[in-house]
């Protein structure tokens, strides 16, 4: 059995048999203050509880693409923890302004990495889907030079991919922004699809193109929380405004009536 905690944002928490690997983990949530004015800054002990608390020995980290909500803590995650980092070349230029040089393994499509003997991803490669007026947010590399701490506009999203994790004989698709290459999901099988909300009106037929070509098992939509929201104990996330999440489940019942859904809330564990 595997199990999957949404971490809120595009992060997962997938655990087997006592290893771990994340996916976009994306622990600080600096608020819209920080976000909108101020360089982001990774709240370390928050990172340090987060990884002390991980149901397992953390495997790897893999990193879909670099704007600052999937990859703002990883290189303190990577500082802090011994695990393989799987993600593109403008992650490595991030690590490397972190002071850490050679730390990824760097993809650029279509690979895929052995993991550890239980688990492989498959970095298959994958478009940024659109959302604040219809605008693909910060596009291109990241580039030196870069003096952390970094503001927004630095964490540019580089190569963008769709991570295909295989692991306890399970298939899990991680799309991690609402948009994607049909050609390249063509013949992708998964059990698991874990599916952008945020932006998913601007892709046109997003949904049939990605449930037609993947033909999941389970969907989970996820990336619908309001991610510059600090997240506190007992308290509710609130959602990204105009989602318009009745339509989009009407769109998954009609292109997948044989697929479980699955709408969670930030931290629910799922078992597949
Ligand atoms: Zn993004």
């Amino acid at each position: 059995m595997v199990s999957v905690r949404w971490t809120g944002a595009a992060g997962l928490e997938i655990a087997h048999e006592g290893a771990v690997y994340l996916m976009d983990p994306y622990v600080s949530r600096p608020g819209k203050a920080a976000v909108f004015f101020k360089r982001l800054v990774s709240r370390r002990e928050a990172v340090a509880g987060f990884l002390k608390d991980l149901p397992g020995s953390l495997k790897a980290v893999m990193v879909g693409h670099t704007h600052f909500d999937h990859a703002l803590d990883v290189p303190v995650i990577a500082e802090m923890a011994a695990a393989r980092v799987v993600g593109s070349r403008s992650l490595d230029v991030l690590l490397e302004a972190f002071g850490m040089h050679g730390r990824v393994t760097v993809c650029r499509g279509g690979e895929r990495v052995v993991l550890d003997d239980q688990a492989a991803v498959t970095m298959l490669p994958g478009r940024h889907g659109r959302v604040l007026l219809g605008r693909i947010p910060y596009p291109g590399e990241i580039v030196p030079p870069l003096e952390p701490p970094l503001k927004v506009r630095e964490y540019r999203h580089g190569q963008v991919f769709n991570m295909l994790l295989e692991l306890g004989g399970m298939r899990l698709l991680h799309v991690g922004s609402a948009d994607v290459d049909d050609a390249v999901l063509q013949g992708q099988g998964s059990d698991v699809l874990f599916l952008c909300v945020s932006g998913w009106r601007f892709a046109p037929d997003l949904v049939p193109r990605v449930l037609s070509r993947v033909q999941p098992k389970t969907i989970v939509p996820f990336h619908f929380d309001d991610f510059t929201t600090p997240l506190a104990p007992g308290a509710q996330v609130p959602d990204l405004p105009l989602l318009h999440k009745d339509l989009f489940l009407k769109q998954l019942a009609c292109h997948a009536p044989q697929a479980r859904v699955i709408w969670p809330k930030v931290n629910q564990v799922m078992r597949f």
